[in-house]
Order: C-alpha cells, then structure tokens, then sequence
C-alpha cells in the first residue's frame, strides 16, 4: 500500500488547511470590520484540526456529493472542539440570514455587506425593518451611496 500523498486525501488535507487559514483570518481582523469575530480565538492546532476534520469532510462529500463542506460554529463562542461541526455551505449561509438580526447580541445589528455584527449605533436607522435599523452599516451605506452617485474615491486603508 502506497502512501497517497498527491492523492485525493492530499487534496482534502489542504482544503481543510485552507478553512484553517480563513478561520485565523477572520478572527485576527487585520481590518477591524469583523466586529462578531471579536475575542474569538481558533483553540487548536492546524495539525488538530486538520486530522480532525479531514475524515467529517471527506464522509460529508460522500453524504452529500452535491453539498460543499463548511466550519459551522454551533454559538457565538470560539472555534474548538465541542463548539464547531460541518455543516454544508448552504446550511451555514442560511443559519446566518435566519438567525442575523434575530440573534444579534444585545446593541448589535448585522450588515450584510460585512457579514458581521457591529453595534447598532453604525446603522441608520429604518422603521420598517424588525430591528428598525438598515441592513447595511454606515460605513457600506454610504460607499453605497457614493458608488451610486459617481463620487467614491478610494481611501487607503490604514
Ligand atoms: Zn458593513
């Protein structure tokens, strides 16, 4: 038996090394706009994870050969073992629609554009949605606007 190493568990391995990556990524926040990832720290070793969820992605492709695999975080807690699962891609687009603003923390409201949380006092208001706010922050709101009406200008971004 030879060991696989360009084959399909390669593959597989890099792939949820990639996810690796994207969750550090989102929580270190270089950018600051990732509000809901603030405080959330990745509580294992790449090495972990990988040989954790390389065979739950490689069994998900042959349970669902037409879903893609994605890192679920079952709270808003950190990413750890106890706390994540696989759930498919589209799963986890529609659990964060549905629960956005239903389950925002308390002063918090979801922009669409960040996919992220921040504090309500970042949104217009507007009273005819539930949470009574825009679904987009401030920030997004008026680069909206500006690319609407032809005067964004690019800012370098500290
Ligand atoms: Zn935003």
């Amino acid at each position: 038996m030879g060991l696989h190493q360009t084959g399909p568990d390669a593959i597989m391995k890099y792939r949820v090394g990639v996810c690796w990556t994207n969750m550090n990524a989102r929580c270190d926040n270089p950018t600051g706009k990732n509000l809901s990832y603030e405080g959330v720290k990745v509580k294992m070793s790449r090495a972990d994870f990988v040989s954790w969820a390389t065979p739950l992605f490689r069994q998900f492709e042959i349970d669902y050969p037409k879903e893609i695999p994605s890192i679920d975080r079952i709270d808003d807690g950190h990413y750890e073992f106890g706390n994540i699962q696989v759930i498919s891609l589209a799963d986890n687009v529609r659990k964060k629609q549905a629960n956005k603003n239903e389950c925002a923390p308390s002063g918090m409201a979801w922009c669409s554009h960040c996919e992220c949380y921040s504090e309500i006092e970042n949104f217009d208001k507007n009273s005819r949605r539930k949470n009574g706010v825009s679904n987009l922050c401030k920030t997004h709101k008026s680069e909206e606007r500006k690319i609407r009406t032809g005067v964004n200008k690019r800012f370098a971004s500290a």
